[in-house]
Parts: structure tokens; C-alpha cells; sequence
């Protein structure tokens, strides 16, 4: 395995295997992940606290412009609340997800801090760009990880993509990440428009020149009320390879098979559980919220309620021949 070769040019012609290259690489990167994680699943428990965002990105649905969405922010109880059963369940560590909300950023402290008090919880932020004193405060009170995706490392897609948004801006948002003790994970949307195979083998580059501890990708999805209606999304296969080398470049990272993957194929979780992934995450949002986290079309689990997801992410894993791992805290 150490013999492939991770040239740019290399890793881009992996991407485009098909049939039995396809299936020896992602077997290759299953090997290893086992290897790593002995057949485990990590488990963590998103919490969409609010679909309220000040930013206007291209591509997805709660981006601000979008007026036919009903906006909601989850309050701090509702948010305990949550927290209280997610715990209960088994879950060891949530993710708490909004738009760019920062209306929100004391009551995030404070939710932080009432958890750890409490529990023995890991607590995963995916709140946006902030300053280095709002991600500081919440490290303080307790944050262990934070997602940020570049969502490419293709400057011009970037900017063409993100009205608001500068390159350099979110990419010294991560270094700040990293620097404050964080668990820092980023991530890219696969398929976007223009978005070539050299581009996602530069993105696979830039993840493991920049050492992060998680890797969170999914397929680009169009939402119906967005700029991006028309274009196309990716192939599951390319998510599949995308996900192998992932893993091959990147061994020790925490990878999840993610709700977009899951998406775009009802088997896509299952098949990129065994192409490298390790973890999964299950929706936790109550229900009447979760409708109106739309960031793209026919997202899943949109009108189950948090069991459901629980339940369904238990066969996902199982039918992968994995174990998932119920109240640890890993
Ligand atoms: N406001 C936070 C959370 C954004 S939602 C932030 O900006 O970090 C989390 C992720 O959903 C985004 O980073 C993006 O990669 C993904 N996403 C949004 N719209 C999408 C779409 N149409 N298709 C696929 N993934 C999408």
C-alpha cells in the first residue's frame, strides 16, 4: 500500500477508477481503516441549532437569500434538552451546526459549559467563521473540536461560490483552530461546478499537508432555491474513491460517512463506511426543526425524528459489517 504513488496526476487518475481498480482501492483503504479502528464506528450526534445565516454561499439552501425557508434558533434549553437525551441514547459526543448565526455565540459557551460539567461529552462546533476571541471563549468553555470545511482549495470555484467569504480568511480561521487546542477538522463538497479531478487531488493534498484530525466530505448537492439549481452532482463512485484515498493519505484521521454520501445512494453511508470512513452521525435535531435545515434537496432523515436516525444509522453500520460504538467517548 505505501508503494501508491500521490503525485497530483496519480491521485487524480485513482479518483476516475472504475470497477476492479475502484474496488481494490477502497478495499485497500477498508483494510487499513480496520487495521486502525478495529471495525468500529465512532458515533456522533448532530444538533442543528439554527438555520438562521448572515452568509449567501451558492450552493446552499439556508443561505440567506433563500426566503421561502422558515427560519428558527433553537433556545438554550431546547438545546440542553436535546443534549440530555442524545446522552442517554449513547451518544459521547454532539455536534452543535447553525448557519452563521452569531447572535448565538454566549448561549454556545454556556451550553458547553453546562455539558461538560455534566457529562462525559465531547462537544464539536460547526458554527462558521469567527474570531479568534469567539473561538477562545469557546474552548475555554469547554469546545474539544471544530468542522470548518475550505469546501475547495480551487481559489476561483471558492470565490465564485462564496459572495461573502475570502480564501486566506478561512484558511487562517482553521490555523487559529488548530493553534487554540482544537480538534480540528475541514472538509470539501465533491462535484462542484467546474470543480475538476485535479482539483479534488489538490484538495486531498491540502488535508494531509495540513495534518487535520478529521475529514468531512460529501457529494455537491443542488438545493431548488439557490443559484446552483441546475448543476449536476457528483457520481457515487467518485465519493467512493475520494473516500479511499482519504483514508490511504490520511490514516489516523476521523473520517464519517456523511449525510450528504447518504443522500445521494441509500447504500452511500454503508459503501463509504467500507471505503475508509469510521464514523457516522446521526441527526439529533427535534423534528419540527429539522425540516427547515434544508441545505440541499431531498436531504435525509428530513421527517425522521431523532430515534429513527439512531436506528437507521445502526443498520447502516451493521450492514457494513462494523461495530458502532454506543456511549464511549472516542
Ligand atoms: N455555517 C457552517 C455550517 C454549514 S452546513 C459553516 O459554514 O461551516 C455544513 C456543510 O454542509 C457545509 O460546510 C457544506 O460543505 C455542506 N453543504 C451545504 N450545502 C450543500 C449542498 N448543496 N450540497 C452538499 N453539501 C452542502
Amino acid at each position: 500500500m505505501n508503494s501508491l504513488d500521490f503525485s497530483s496526476a496519480s491521485i487524480a487518475e485513482m479518483l476516475a477508477f472504475k470497477g476492479k481498480e475502484a474496488e481494490k482501492l477502497r478495499s485497500d483503504a477498508d483494510n487499513l481503516t480496520d487495521k486502525i479502528f478495529g471495525g468500529n464506528v465512532f458515533l456522533r450526534g448532530i444538533i442543528e441549532v439554527s438555520n438562521i445565516c448572515s452568509k449567501d454561499c451558492d450552493y446552499c439552501g439556508i443561505r440567506r437569500s433563500n426566503d421561502k425557508v422558515k427560519r428558527y434558533r433553537m433556545n438554550s434549553d431546547e438545546i440542553k434538552q436535546v443534549i440530555d437525551s442524545a446522552y442517554t441514547e449513547g451518544f459521547r459526543t454532539v455536534v452543535l451546526q447553525a448557519g452563521e448565526d452569531n447572535l448565538m455565540d454566549e448561549n454556545i459557551a454556556q451550553i458547553i459549559e453546562y455539558a461538560k460539567l455534566k457529562y462525559d461529552i465531547s462537544i464539536t462546533l460547526s458554527l462558521g467563521e469567527r474570531s479568534e476571541k469567539i473561538y477562545r471563549m469557546w474552548r475555554d468553555a469547554g469546545a474539544d473540536r471544530y468542522l470548518l470545511r475550505i469546501e475547495t482549495t480551487n481559489r476561483n470555484i471558492f470565490k465564485m461560490i462564496h459572495p461573502d467569504d475570502d480564501y486566506e480568511k478561512r484558511l487562517n480561521c482553521l490555523a487559529i483552530l488548530q493553534n487554540l487546542g482544537y480538534e480540528t477538522g475541514t472538509g470539501v463538497m465533491i462535484g462542484l461546478p467546474k470543480q475538476t479531478l485535479g482539483d479534488l487531488a489538490d484538495d486531498l493534498l491540502f488535508f494531509k499537508k495540513n495534518k487535520f484530525d478529521m475529514l468531512g466530505f460529501g457529494p455537491f448537492i443542488p438545493h431548488r432555491e439557490t443559484p446552483l439549481k441546475e448543476s449536476a452532482t457528483a457520481e457515487l463512485d467518485l465519493v467512493l474513491n475520494f473516500t479511499a484515498l482519504c483514508r490511504l493519505m490520511n490514516e489516523n484521521a476521523n473520517i464519517p460517512a456523511t449525510t450528504a454520501t447518504g443522500t445521494l445512494d441509500v447504500r452511500g453511508r454503508e459503501m463509504a463506511l467500507r471505503s475508509g470512513a469510521n464514523v457516522i452521525m446521526p441527526n439529533c435535531t427535534p423534528k419540527k426543526f429539522r425540516e427547515e435545515y434544508d441545505l440541499y434537496d431531498n436531504k435525509l432523515g428530513l421527517s425522521e425524528n431523532a430515534d429513527d436516525s439512531l436506528a437507521r444509522a445502526q443498520k447502516v453500520v451493521k450492514g457494513a459489517g462494523k461495530e458502532l460504538l454506543l456511549g464511549v467517548n472516542k
